[in-house]
């Protein structure tokens, strides 16, 4: 019996939203076909992660558990996934759409020779195949992906796949990948990894988006953003010409030398709407966009348009939600 795969992306005792929803989409596709689900850990501590990836759909669970692998090292990684994955019965191997799972799809793909699609947004069953949606062309158009030999890789972006319900009565069978790795065989060492302040939303992941440019005007001015962003549990975006003037991090930069993102609600605040940014944004599923010209492009693809100021307009917002939300 062939199974699908799903490689599970942990950080400290959490797993990423997107991978529980990617376990999700593998329970769909098995149910249809009579596959099972396997899903593979990677990490430091992962004993109640393997438990929980039963509760959320996943029939075996294999885990490489080692202090050594606690930091994404891409060469460790990609060999542990090779390692648990060759002459396994496996079908798919999806992964949630991260900076981290965009790189290793795309080295474990090449490794083995096979289809990989990139940022799927839907999965539907062709006759005997499965086929992959993905958006291309900075969104204007869908594009479906089947693979050779039913064999694959796939990623997944977050939204767009709902993960179950957990059922904690749900137990999977966890095994041990067996052999370690040699870390004295390996080409590039992580020194350090300096993880995000804990109490943000991370964008990729975030179910709201409240993104600000060049109209914002200088750095300081991101507080009103931030506090709309505070009242909705939302976390920060912005676009590149703000991060190119130093007002916001990279890391916040959505479009296409940025995140692609993909919220149910996008709030795009004095961002003109160029086609790099929509590159990154453009599948967010509500958008509403804070303009205070009229013809910004951003309005063609908005589904609700605030020709205003922004800076009157974010705080009378940020009010209201707070008395509708509190
Ligand atoms: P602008 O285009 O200057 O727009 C500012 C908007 O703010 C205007 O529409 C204005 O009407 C509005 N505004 C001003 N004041 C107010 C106010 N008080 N109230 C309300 N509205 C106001 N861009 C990205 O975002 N992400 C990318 O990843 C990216 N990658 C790129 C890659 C390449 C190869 C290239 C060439 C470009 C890339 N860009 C990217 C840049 C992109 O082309 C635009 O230059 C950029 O998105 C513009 O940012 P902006 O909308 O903030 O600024």
């Amino acid at each position: 019996m062939a199974s699908i795969w799903v490689y599970l992306e942990a950080s400290g005792a959490k797993m990423s939203k997107g991978s529980l929803e990617a376990l999700g989409e593998a329970r769909r596709m098995a149910d249809t076909d009579g596959a099972s689900v396997t899903g593979l850990l990677i990490g430091s501590d992962l004993a109640s992660l393997a438990e929980t990836a039963g509760h959320y759909g996943a029939d075996k669970v294999v885990v490489a558990d080692d202090p050594a692998y606690a930091d994404f090292n891409l060469e460790a990684n990609t060999n542990l996934v090779v390692r648990a994955l060759a002459g396994s019965d496996v079908s798919y191997l999806l992964l949630p759409v991260s900076t981290h799972c965009r790189e290793l799809s795309a080295r474990y793909a090449t490794h083995v020779r096979v289809g990989l699609a990139v940022d799927c947004v839907k999965i539907e069953k062709d006759g005997e195949d499965f086929v992959f949606t993905r958006p291309i062309y900075a969104g204007k158009a869908l594009e479906k992906v089947a693979m050779a030999g039913s064999h694959g890789v796939a990623t997944l972006r977050p939204n767009n796949f709902a993960a179950l319900e957990p059922d904690t009565s749900r137990r999977a069978e966890i095994v041990p990948l067996g052999e370690k790795l040699d870390a004295s065989t390996l080409r590039t060492v992580v020194k350090e990894a300096v993880a995000a302040a804990a109490d943000k939303v991370p964008l990729q992941e975030a179910t709201i988006i409240v993104s600000g440019g060049r109209g914002l005007k200088s750095p300081e001015n991101f507080k009103v953003l931030e506090d709309l962003a505070g009242v909705l549990g939302a976390a920060v975006g912005a676009s590149r010409a703000a991060v190119d003037a130093g007002w916001r991090p990279h890391s916040e930069q959505v479009g296409q030398t940025g995140k692609t993102v993909s919220p149910v609600l996008y709030i795009a605040c004095g961002i003109s709407g160029a086609i790099q940014h929509l590159a990154g944004m453009g599948s967010s599923r509500f958008i509403v966009a804070v303009n205070k010209d009229p013809e910004a492009p951003i309005f063609k693809v908005a589904d609700y348009g605030i020709v205003a100021d922004l800076f009157e307009v974010l705080p009378l917002l940020t009010e209201e939600f707070q008395q509708v939300l509190s």
